[in-house]
């Protein structure tokens, strides 16, 4: 099963994915994660992505849709995945859906966590310092907020178009959630 978890910064995607993983054994792949690991590592890709992470911005399409390509076409992704901060345009998804049917498989599921901006502000708030990330900053984070607003959100549209949305009230403890995504899965 392919699932795609759709929802602004500190939306609880990244918890949450963990935890349907464990229960799944569905992989997760987050882009942010691999590009946190390319950037420790200081690979091209991660000199590259870093000037747009610490500003918040997306990091360009075509280094997301190669390192897409890498990841779908690895062994651990057969059995499905859940990707967890991608894609984020409309060129990622066309791309994501390129990918997953040249390996004979699609989008099954798309789950969209829906969180009211001020409890969105709340929250990274408190994981500033937490997680110890550059980019958890108010002010970087109220950058990526813009830019979920503009370029990511509308895939919402595209996917509800389509059919396969659910929503996921992403709002409450940890676990109503999680419980909440395991019945948007169909488990
Ligand atoms: P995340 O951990 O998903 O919040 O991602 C952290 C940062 O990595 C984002 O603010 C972007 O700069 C970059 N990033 C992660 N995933 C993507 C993606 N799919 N497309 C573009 N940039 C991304």
């Amino acid at each position: 099963m392919n699932i795609i978890l759709l929802g602004p910064p500190g939306s609880g995607k990244g918890t949450q994915g963990e935890l349907l993983a464990q229960r799944t054994g569905i992989l997760r792949v987050s882009t942010g994660d691999l590009l946190r690991e390319a950037v420790a590592r200081g690979t091209d890709l991660g000199k590259r992505a870093k000037v747009f992470m610490d500003q918040g911005l997306l990091v360009p399409d075509d280094v997301i849709i190669g390192l897409l390509g890498e990841v779908l076409a690895s062994p651990g992704a057969a059995g499905g995945v859940i990707m967890d901060g991608f894609p984020r345009t409309v060129a990622q998804a066309e791309a994501v859906d390129r990918l997953l049917a040249a390996r004979g498989r699609q989008v099954d599921r798309v789950l969209y966590f829906v969180v009211a901006d001020d409890e969105l502000l709340r929250r990274i708030e408190g994981r500033a310092g937490v997680e110890g990330r550059a980019d958890d900053n108010p002010d970087a984070f109220r950058q990526r907020l813009v830019v979920y607003r503009k370029q990511t959100q509308p895939l919402v549209d595209f996917y509800r178009q389509r059919g396969g949305l659910t929503d996921i009230d992403a709002v409450g403890a940890v676990q109503e959630i999680a419980a909440r995504v395991r019945a948007g899965v169909g488990e």
